[in-house]
């Protein structure tokens, strides 16, 4: 199965794509990664849908992206003796360690390390933003507030406090069960929510040990601030426009999209433009025009995937969300301003001999009639060089390694193909013009580029650069060895 664009689709799993049918219908319509989102749902139903899609996997010959969204240090007010309570602008509000339920005068936010980090002038914002309160004075284990705009409060309301880097670990209690188990079970990527140094990022690679990638999201402004130092130390990033159009004015979330996508496609790791990118599907069938017209912005601009949050987990039109994004995808990409645009965007790192050898494959194909471009690549790290291309020809990425082919997935181009064990060149040529041909990129008549390592089974030293026919001599009658 071949996708007819470059951009990937991620759909998160929930409720409302929680069966065989439904989730191979998402991946049939387009979805390339399926998000697991740690936040809802028990280790039980995780596991369950991961194995559904291991299943698809299997069934359809294809590599399928799993990624675990862990729920990271989000902060969550306690209970109210009414269950709710209505601040009205102006009014005091105190936050405190006490146990005792919330009335309208306090509550307790139950998060000690916060209160050390407060300062007078220092904003809350709970529910979504929806109520902000500003801190007046505060001591080490109570902050007393003006409530600056009001609305209702109730149990368990999420709090986020923009201005401070706070001295919380990156990784709660239940995120560290959480990676383990999701490790264990053998997802490929894991995303850190609310990262805020590239020490988070590191702490959680470091319990992770490889067994998958590491995405941080951006949705604090300490990490647009530190975006540079995490982006060094992630495999991946995600614009996560909901937390971060809290954190910060919504007005600063578009230039803030646009520069990190191109520090990543310059620094060659995926990443993600999440959030709202089609909420009015969670309940209608057609999206607004503004949104297909985001969706649409966030691919000119050059993102590797973009995502459905609700739309696919709880919506009513998961399927259709998903065939909106593939459509729109499709439009975009062969639009000539879309290659104008990413042909202009495109750096000259020409580094290494792994970037010269990558530069000059996309060359090739642009000034012959190359069908293909096929890279041989064991950590991933050659076919993302080719990603960062952005060739007009598909990009067959070809692994040994079934734990590189679907981390790829989430990266734009990739289409990805495991591969026996190859030892030498020729029967790396090989291997690519047969994939070529039976995944449908080119007939007997046609010619692809080969990049590859001499010698195999090492990271890191793609060294070697062919254009090959596709004839049948080639593939069925040359000798192996
Ligand atoms: P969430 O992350 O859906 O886990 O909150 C995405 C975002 O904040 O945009
Ligand atoms: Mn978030």
């Amino acid at each position: 199965m071949r996708r007819l664009r470059n951009v990937k689709i991620v759909a998160t799993l929930g409720p409302a794509s929680d069966d065989y049918e439904t989730i191979r219908a998402l991946y049939e319509a387009g979805a390339d990664v399926f998000r697991l989102n740690m936040s809802h749902g028990d280790h039980g139903e995780i596991a369950r849908r991961h194995g559904i899609i291991r299943q698809i996997e299997k069934d359809l010959g294809r590599p399928i992206a799993i990624l675990a969204d862990l729920q990271g240090p989000k902060l969550r007010v306690g209970t109210f003796a009414n269950g709710e309570e209505e601040l009205s602008e102006g009014q005091d509000f105190r936050l405190d360690l006490d146990e005792a339920e919330g009335d309208n005068t306090r509550v307790r936010l139950p998060h000690r390390e916060i209160f050390e980090a407060l300062e007078p002038g220092s904003s809350l914002l709970v529910n979504d933003g929806k109520i902000r309160l500003k801190v007046k004075d505060c001591g080490k284990d109570f902050a007393n507030c003006t409530v600056t705009v009001g609305g209702t409060i109730s149990n368990r309301k999420g709090v986020n406090v923009p201005d401070v880097v706070l001295p919380l670990a990156a990784l709660s209690e239940k995120d560290r069960r959480d990676l383990d188990f999701v490790c264990d079970l053998g997802v490929d990527w894991l995303a850190l929510s609310f990262v805020q140094r590239p020490e988070d990022v590191i702490e959680a690679r470091g319990l992770a040990r490889d067994r998958a990638a590491v995405l941080s999201k951006i949705e604090k402004p300490a990490a647009v601030k530190n975006f540079d130092a995490i982006l060094d130390v992630s495999d991946g990033i995600m614009v996560a426009r909901g937390d971060l159009g809290v954190e910060l004015p919504v007005q600063n979330v578009p230039p803030i999209q646009k520069r990190l996508v191109r520090k990543c496609r310059a620094a060659a790791k995926p990443v993600i433009v999440a959030t709202q990118m089609l909420e009015s599907m969670i309940e209608s069938p057609m999206p607004t025009r503004a949104e297909v017209s985001d969706v649409a912005a966030a691919i000119y601009e050059g993102a590797d995937a973009v995502m459905l949050s609700a739309e696919s987990a709880a919506g009513s039109y998961p399927i259709e969300a998903v065939t909106t994004m593939n459509n729109v995808a499709r439009e975009v990409e062969s639009d000539p301003t879309y290659r104008e645009v990413i042909n202009a965007s495109r750096g000259g790192h020409k580094e290494t001999v792994a970037d010269a050898i990558v530069s000059a494959a996309r060359e090739i194909a642009e000034t012959t009639n190359i069908k293909a471009i096929c890279c041989f690549s064991q950590s991933g790290t050659t076919a993302l060089l080719v990603g960062r291309e952005r060739p007009h020809v598909p990009i067959l990425a070809l692994t040994p390694l079934v734990g590189t082919a679907r981390r790829l997935c989430l990266s734009w181009g990739m289409h990805c193909v495991i591969t026996g064990e190859v030892d030498r060149f020729k029967q790396a040529v090989i291997s690519a013009v047969r994939a070529a041909r039976d995944e449908g990129f080119a007939l007997s008549t046609d010619q692809i580029v080969v990049t590859a390592g001499v010698p195999f089974n090492t990271t890191g030293t793609t060294n070697i650069l062919r254009v090959a026919p596709c004839e049948e001599r080639l593939i069925y009658s040359a000798d192996p060895e």
